[in-house]
């Protein structure tokens, strides 16, 4: 009924989102910030609480009416609490970017120095690009990796003492290995810093079990919802209780108006999908999948960052393949297997070509992937990178992508 109503009154973008659609089903999707929701926390993002306006916080909102968007945002952060083990949590962040921003304006003022890893080491641009607002508002130092391709703490040290940051972040984009999270602790709290772990990328790991806890160590906590969580598109900052009205008062009224009780529904069911066994179980076949990912490539003789992985994703330098990242991308999707082009540690190639490609087992593990599928998948990676010339072998592996993803329908 409903989608009779939305085709009748808007075909054109509604044929788009049917193609949209095919297109996810018929792609094997390796991007690593990628997921597929599920169908129930769909139905809360798309449902009429996208008409409640709740500007404030439950129990303090400056519109009536606001009696069961209350129960709903309370769930959310008493299951995000939950989850983590934190103190306290604000759930309103429209996004990963607006959850640092809200750290950010809570305790920093304009010229404050920040430290970050470069984005081009692996870090986020909200941790101190010179186009974003955290490069442009603040005074920035970066670190990177060291000759081994591990974060470099050393230099870490060194310039924490030197330079003495107001806020540290740690947190990255494209680092496949652990964070050091107590080592950051130790050093922010000996220079009297602020810490933040932007845990983004590892925070359904870090749900899980799978990969370090950062709760214990950092003042602050932000997370996207929408990657290793597989929630809805979005952000989140866990804290402790000391600094709750700071970080509420930063996101609303600071940079955010009312808060998008759609998704904070939305919100509230992945956490509570995340507190569920299946997770877990999930979550160990993510990894599984991605440790046998970097193992065949390397066998076919790629070259990974770090050499391995401890989480859901790889960095691939392509260098010894003689492509670069870009036409590597532009390869794989004529195959129908998507990823993104990255830059890799001292990259002499732009962020628009790049040498490198980033891989990860998110999306394809939530489709059902397993260790099947995943010997196959890598191999016809490399085989679509090496025999790229061939035309008519790439269209011999599409057919093979096509064949194998059949099996495994998203929804
Ligand atoms: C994805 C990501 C973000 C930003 O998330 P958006 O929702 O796209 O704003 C922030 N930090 C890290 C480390 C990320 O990987």
């Amino acid at each position: 009924m409903i989608k009779k109503k939305i085709k009748y009154i808007d075909p054109k973008i509604w044929q788009l989102i049917k193609k949209e659609e095919k297109r996810q089903e018929e792609n094997i999707e390796l991007i690593a910030s990628e997921n597929y929701i599920s169908q129930a926390s769909m139905y809360a993002q798309g449902s009429k609480l996208t008409n409640k306006y709740a500007e404030g916080y439950p129990n303090k909102r400056y519109y009536a009416g606001c009696k069961f968007v209350d129960k709903i945002e309370k769930l959310a952060i008493n299951r995000l609490k939950k989850l983590f083990g934190a103190e306290s949590a604000n759930v309103q962040p429209h996004s990963g970017s607006q959850a640092n921003q809200g750290v950010f304006f809570s305790i920093l003022n304009a010229g404050d120095l920040i430290l970050g890893m470069s984005l081009n080491s692996g870090g986020h641009l909200t941790h101190g690009m010179k186009l974003n607002v955290s490069g442009k508002l603040f005074n920035v130092i970066s670190y990177g990796l060291d000759k081994n391709q591990k974060i470099d703490y050393e230099y870490i040290e060194k310039i924490v003492y030197e330079k003495k940051p107001k806020l540290i972040i740690a947190g990255a984009s494209s680092y496949s290995l652990h964070i050091d999270f107590s080592f950051f602790s130790y050093i922010a709290k000996k220079n009297k810093s602020y810490l933040l772990v932007d845990m983004s990328h590892y925070a359904g790991l870090v749900a899980a079990g799978l990969y370090p806890n950062p709760i214990p160590y950092a003042d602050f906590v932000t997370s996207t919802t929408h990657k290793s969580l597989r929630g809805p598109r979005g952000g989140i900052i866990l804290m402790k209780s000391k600094y709750k009205k700071k970080i509420n008062s930063a996101i609303f009224p600071g940079i955010q108006g009312g808060p998008l009780m759609h998704i904070i529904a939305a919100k509230a069911v992945s956490f509570k999908e995340a507190l569920s066994l299946n997770f877990i179980l999930y979550q160990k076949q993510v990894i599984k999948n991605s440790i046998l990912l970097s193992e065949i490539l390397k066998k076919r003789n790629f070259k990974i960052i770090s050499k391995t992985t401890k989480s859901h994703l790889i960095l691939i330098d392509l260098k010894n393949k003689n492509i670069t990242g870009k036409e590597a991308e532009n390869i794989l999707s004529s195959v129908n297997i998507i990823c993104n082009k990255n830059v890799i540690p001292n990259d002499k190639k732009n962020a628009r070509i790049t040498s490198g490609i980033r891989l990860g087992t998110l999306a394809i593990t939530t489709r059902g992937f397993k260790e099947k599928e995943i010997i196959i998948i890598g191999n016809l990676i490399a085989d679509a990178i090496l025999f790229r010339k061939n035309i008519f072998f790439l269209k011999k592996i599409k057919k093979k992508v096509k064949n194998l993803i059949k099996f495994f329908p998203i929804y």
